[in-house]
């Protein structure tokens, strides 16, 4: 397959290319650095089943050749920066989506959107189905981020039903792992990259919130499995063990050994109070399912920000 990554330089983005390019697949990698960075596909440079376009998606986009996949994952995903990027977020979810998905039908190619469990809000069901339509404050300050992925998820279905384009939506539930930005202010970066400087733990209100997380080569493989074998329904990918924010705060401090101190910070506004996926579908679909324990996996997390400690992406936003 030749297929194309939009969010490429991201997080999930760059393990996404690595994995096609694992099965031999051939990548187009598409990305405007907005919240991305080179040293995430600085290893696939010079591969020649990689190419790189620096292209902001939400303008109109032509890719050469033949391409057999379309997979949106451009947009910017941590609570600060959607929240100092609104109108760049709410348009990649909307026209970004649209050009994705306009490339998908041109050229005959699957497509896959990389939705979220945002699409739930702060959701009055637990644990979360795809069937649940979620509990969204449209006008509230996340509203950017979770209405933009609710048009983006009724454009690929209308895009599925309308021009029978072969479509899938992937949920993604919190992602943690090597690759993220150091200061991107989600909570599992946030508290490695304060534990390992010897900064103040934030705990934002009083830490009883839960998340549920997914180290990022689980949730990569579901979303590749769900790419090749999967249908067009909305369907959650990530992993059921849910969490309180202290837990986890309790988690970083002992594995990484700091002598850093928890402080509380106020709880930002429509924070959900909880998230935990329900995977049955995507087990009895797909047969996967999530196998890194969190403390396993926030053990190779601290070890990829080791690496990074006294480089200036340690050091500032
Ligand atoms: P990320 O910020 O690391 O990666 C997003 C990438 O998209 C960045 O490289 C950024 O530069 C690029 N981008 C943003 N707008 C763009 C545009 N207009 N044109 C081209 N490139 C653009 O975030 P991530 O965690 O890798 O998230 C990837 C996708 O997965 C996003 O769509 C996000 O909404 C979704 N998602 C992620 C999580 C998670 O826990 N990581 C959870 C739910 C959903
Ligand atoms: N959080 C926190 N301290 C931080 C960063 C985040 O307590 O330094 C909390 C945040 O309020 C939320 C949870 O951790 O309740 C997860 O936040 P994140 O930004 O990772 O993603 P979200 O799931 O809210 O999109």
């Amino acid at each position: 397959m030749r297929v194309l990554i939009t969010g490429a330089a991201g997080f999930l983005g760059s393990h996404l290319a690595d994995r096609f390019l694992a099965d031999g697949h051939t990548v187009v990698g598409l990305d405007n650095f907005i919240t991305g960075h080179p040293d995430n596909i600085a290893h696939l440079i010079g591969s020649d089943r990689f190419t790189f376009v620096r292209h902001n998606i939400s303008q109109y986009t032509y890719v050469a050749g033949d391409l057999d996949g379309v997979l949106h994952f451009a947009s910017p995903a941590s609570p600060i920066d959607y929240l100092r990027l609104p109108i760049q977020t709410l348009k990649v979810g909307s026209l970004g989506t649209h050009n994705a998905l306009g490339l998908a039908l041109a050229k005959r190619a699957r497509f896959m959107l990389a939705s979220t469990s945002e699409v739930y809000g702060d959701p009055l069901v637990h644990p979360q189905p795809e069937t649940y339509w979620g509990n969204v404050n449209p006008v509230g300050p996340r509203g950017v981020y979770d209405e933009a992925k609710r048009f983006a998820e009724a454009m690929t279905m209308a895009y599925h039903r309308f021009h029978d384009v072969d479509t899938r939506i992937v949920r993604i539930f919190n992602t943690y792992g090597p690759r993220m930005r150091p200061r991107d202010g989600r909570v599992v970066s946030n508290f490695i990259v304060q534990a390992l400087n010897g900064e103040p733990v934030t705990i934002y209100g009083d830490g009883s919130q839960t998340r549920s997380f997914c180290y990022v080569d689980d949730e990569v493989e579901g979303i590749y499995q769900l790419f090749m074998r999967g249908d067009a329904n909305p369907t959650n990918i990530g992993n059921p063990v849910e969490l309180t924010v202290r837990q986890l705060a309790d988690l970083v401090i002992e594995l990484t050994g700091t002598k850093s101190k928890v402080v509380t910070e106020p709880l930002p506004e429509d924070d959900p109070r909880v998230r935990q996926p329900d995977i049955a579908r995507a087990r009895t679909m797909l047969g996967w399912e999530p196998e890194v324990a969190v403390r396993s996996g926030v053990a190779r997390t601290i070890a990829y920000f080791r690496g990074l400690v006294g480089t200036s992406r340690m050091a500032s936003a």
